[in-house]
């Protein structure tokens, strides 16, 4: 495994990392998923993600049971606030308040004292960005925050959040967690270009597109039983579009001249930017993490690439 800063910070993070949306504490029983972070520990990733929001706090809960038994210096921790916890008006958002009750809870589901970054996992138009700085701010005083985050902030936003934090010597934001994959391409226009003047990092979410860009998924074929896309209430299905599945077919020739897996071209070729810091994945059980882990590292061919360009143009 091989290692990038976050953002401009000092801190290292493997440059795959796994995350807990719908899978722990959701439909991956706790059993593969504790297998699965300790595969990942077990080949080098130290960096894992979850939400308070993520199955109402059970990821949470999961994810802090499985990482108990490693010592807290040698794996960073993700959260995120804005989600709704509950019926209330406060119980979402990025008020001061819910930030900071937020924040009291998601640790003590995660059995920590401090999470290594916390994210504002949404913009807050309701929310003066200044509020929500310096919450942030006091956390990282605290104690309990030791960087932080936003996800999917428009560049302007960002920028804003960057000036205000300069301007009244708060803690800045080092990195963004937006989606990015060869079938989800927005941050490369503006996005990854203001990050880089910031010096603003990107943790990228859903790299295999869900697990569309691990080939499982076939045009005119059924959905696996086993899959993502074959859980009720996922709406997974509605991207197997055939243009998609075409892509999909069309890449893993790529893969194969690349001597590599899909999922693996996939996640070197998000890799091969520079001003990402992570590629976050997901995995339901530890062999996808097996593979997966092995795309860190890989450098890709010119021809490779400008093959990919040709065909997600
Ligand atoms: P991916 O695109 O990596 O999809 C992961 C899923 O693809 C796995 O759960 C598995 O599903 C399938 N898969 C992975 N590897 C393989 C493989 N080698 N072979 C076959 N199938 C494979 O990422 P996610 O969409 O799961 O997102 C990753 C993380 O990003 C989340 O856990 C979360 O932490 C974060 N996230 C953040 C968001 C935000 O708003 N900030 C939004 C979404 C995600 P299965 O086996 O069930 O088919």
């Amino acid at each position: 495994m091989q290692y990038r800063h976050l953002g401009n910070t000092g801190l290292k993070v493997s440059e795959i990392s796994l995350g807990s949306w719908l899978t722990y504490g959701g439909y991956v029983a706790e059993k593969n998923a504790e297998a699965s972070i300790d595969k990942a520990y077990e080949l080098g990733i130290n960096f894992f993600d979850t939400a308070n929001v993520y199955m109402r706090g059970e990821a949470e809960k999961v994810v802090g049971r499985a990482l108990r038994k490693y010592p807290r210096s040698s794996y960073v921790l993700a959260t995120k606030v804005f989600g709704k916890m509950g019926d209330g008006p406060n119980d979402q958002g990025l008020s001061r308040k819910h930030i900071m009750e937020q924040c009291d809870a998601s640790l003590q589901r995660l059995g920590l004292d401090y999470v290594d970054l916390y994210y504002c996992h949404r913009y807050h138009p309701d929310t003066p960005i200044e509020e929500t700085l310096r919450a942030l701010d006091d956390l990282i005083r605290q104690g309990k925050v030791l960087y932080i985050g936003v996800s999917e902030w428009t560049a302007e936003q960002m920028t804003e959040a960057i000036h205000l934090a300069d301007q009244k010597l708060l803690d800045r934001i080092v990195v963004n967690q937006p989606n990015y994959s060869m079938l989800h391409r927005n941050i490369e226009q503006e996005i990854i270009p203001v990050s880089e003047k910031h010096g603003i990092g990107q943790v990228v979410f859903s790299p295999l597109a869900q697990g569309i860009l691990t080939g499982k998924y076939k045009k005119g074929a059924s959905i696996p039983s086993d899959s993502r896309a074959a859980q009720d209430n996922i709406n997974l299905s509605r991207k197997l579009t055939d243009d998609n599945l075409e892509r999909v077919e069309a890449l893993k020739n790529v893969a194969a001249n690349e001597n590599l897996s899909l999922a693996q071209l996939a996640i070197a070729w998000i890799l091969r930017q520079p001003n990402v810091s992570s590629a976050l994945i997901g995995a339901s059980r530890p062999e996808q993490i097996e593979e997966n882990v092995q795309a860190s590292g890989i450098e890709l061919s010119p021809e490779a690439l400008a093959k990919v360009e040709e065909i997600l143009q």
